[in-house]
């Protein structure tokens, strides 16, 4: 497969800008005259520092991160995120509330039973996932550390289309599949995070940005690295940062501004996701997996009414370059996972082999 004449739909580790992977290539051997490769760095190195204070300051500029919240580049992934939260934020003997709308809220609220008492404030298993709660619908406990939502549901294809209010309950997001994809009011968060994979940078890089006046308050077994509070005062550098993913997150965000920042990109993810839900939406053959009122624009899900059909469009598919675009196996089906990076001509080849499916097998 020549890569000029792929997409890929893959839902992470993902597609990144073609002009990012280039400059990446053109600067590996030798980084600025340095010699070296910035994988062959030390972190400690002023050039490194340099390449590190860029990618954090861009990403201040583009989220429009307040001075209350700092930004932390950790590892581990979304899942370490899943202990850390409750480790840093629960207190003793605490409890939080989950709203559970997908594979990775569940792993999150399952994993936070370890650490103190989780109340389960909304659940959409029953409905197999395809909607999203009202904020009526949201059972709230006043006394809780915590509020914990994932704002995309990577693997449903669902998206909250709002932010819950919690009143004084500080609000904590997984925002791994959407960040990135549309302006967020930092201010109105207590923690959120993202693994890279997803919407940034390769695998291997944990953003998170965190209300600074929550840390400090870790239980005592938590471990050094995974206390926000040293990590806070240690500026991410405890230990050996993924300072190559660091890098390509930088890459990425001068990329992102350069195409006119997160408005942008919101535009754009609307009219990629729009024009599949519009085809979906008429089609007698496929349908789209999620409620109307709880679509992503990441990750759009969808399927025929045979298994046999899937499997053949999945194969048709990858034989054109449109690669990656089974369901996860839960949700079985189809996924096309339209991130940041994804130019509208794949969504554009993607539908049309769509049309051409539906005319050879109604
Ligand atoms: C992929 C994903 C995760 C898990 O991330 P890892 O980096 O594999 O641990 C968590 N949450 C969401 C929303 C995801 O899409």
């Amino acid at each position: 497969m020549e890569r000029e004449k792929s997409f890929n739909f893959a839902a992470g580790p993902s597609v990144l800008p073609v002009p990012v992977l280039e400059r990446a290539q053109k600067e590996l051997l030798n980084y600025h005259g340095s010699g070296m490769s910035v994988m062959e760095m030390s972190h400690r190195s002023g050039v490194y520092q340099e390449i590190f204070d860029d990618a954090k300051f861009r990403l201040k500029a583009l989220m429009q991160v307040p001075d209350s919240h700092e930004i932390l580049f950790l590892q581990g992934g979304g899942t370490l995120q899943f202990a850390m939260v409750p480790m840093n934020l629960m207190g003793p003997n605490g409890k939080a509330d989950y709203a559970v709308t997908g594979n990775f809220s569940g792993i999150a609220a399952k994993e936070a039973e370890k650490y103190g008492s989780v109340h389960i404030a909304a659940d959409t298993a029953s409905g197999g996932h395809r909607t999203i709660p009202a904020q009526s619908e949201l059972s709230l406990s006043p006394d809780a550390a915590y509020f914990y939502y994932c704002s995309n549901n990577t693997i449903y294809g669902t998206e909250w289309q709002y932010v819950p209010e919690t009143r004084a309950v500080p609000l904590v997001c997984d925002i791994s599949s959407d960040i990135l994809s549309r302006p967020v009011d930092v201010s109105r968060y207590g923690l959120i995070f993202a693994g890279a994979q997803k919407n940034m940078a390769p695998a291997g890089l944990t953003v998170a940005i965190i209300d600074k006046s929550l840390a400090g308050r870790a239980l005592p077994i938590t471990p050094k690295v995974m206390d926000y509070g040293v990590m806070i005062e240690k500026d991410s550098m405890l230990n050996t940062p993924p300072c190559w993913c660091i890098y390509m997150l930088g890459l990425n965000l001068a990329w992102v501004q350069e195409q006119g920042g997160v408005a942008e990109m919101e535009r754009r993810k609307k009219e990629r996701a729009g024009a599949l839900y519009e085809f979906l939406d008429n089609s007698k053959l496929f349908r789209a997996h999620a409620d109307k009122s709880a679509r992503s624009d990441m990750n759009v899900t969808f399927r025929t009414d045979s298994e046999v059909l899937d499997a053949e469009f999945v194969r048709g598919a990858s034989a054109r370059g449109l690669l990656n675009v089974k369901g996860h196996r839960l949700t079985g089906g189809m996924r096309a996972s339209v991130y940041n990076a994804m130019p509208m001509e794949g969504v554009a080849a993607l539908i049309d082999y769509m049309k051409e499916f539906e005319v050879m097998h109604r």
